[in-house]
């Protein structure tokens, strides 16, 4: 079911989640997580490999159990060598520096040095 009226536009809506993160170096493109999100926060990317919608992740965490070769997890209880890689995720619009803020906040939280991916839509 859509849950998309839940996808937060404030700041405050922003920081409320730990999100999840992927390895796209174990990624096999499968289309499973594409397909259980409920804010369709995932997309495969032009390698097609699994890429996140940062700012669309409500925390229903449906996509962990149904990747295949177990690359997606709660953001705490991700690996290290996860952390540093970039382009696993994008933002679906231009952050207001508020919300900039917000993220920088998760990234230092949790250690996530990757850099998002920058697509143009
Ligand atoms: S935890 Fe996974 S399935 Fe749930 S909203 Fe976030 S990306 Fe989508
Ligand atoms: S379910 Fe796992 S293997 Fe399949 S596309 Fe998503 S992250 Fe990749």
């Amino acid at each position: 079911m859509s849950r998309r009226s839940e996808i937060p536009t404030t700041p405050e809506g922003l920081r409320k989640y730990m999100r999840v993160i992927d390895d796209q170096d174990i990624c096999i493109g499968c289309g499973a997580c594409v397909s259980v999100c409920p804010t369709n926060a995932w997309e495969l990317d032009e390698n097609g490999k699994a890429r996140l919608i940062w700012d669309w992740c409500i925390d229903d965490f449906s996509c962990i159990p149904v990747c295949p070769v177990n690359c997606i997890w709660k953001t705490p209880e991700s690996p290290e060598t996860a952390r540093p890689k970039d382009n696993w995720y994008r933002f679906s619009r231009q952050l207001t520096p508020e919300e900039q803020k917000v993220f920088e906040e998760w990234a230092k939280k949790y250690g996530i040095t990757g850099k998002p991916a920058q697509v143009t839509q």
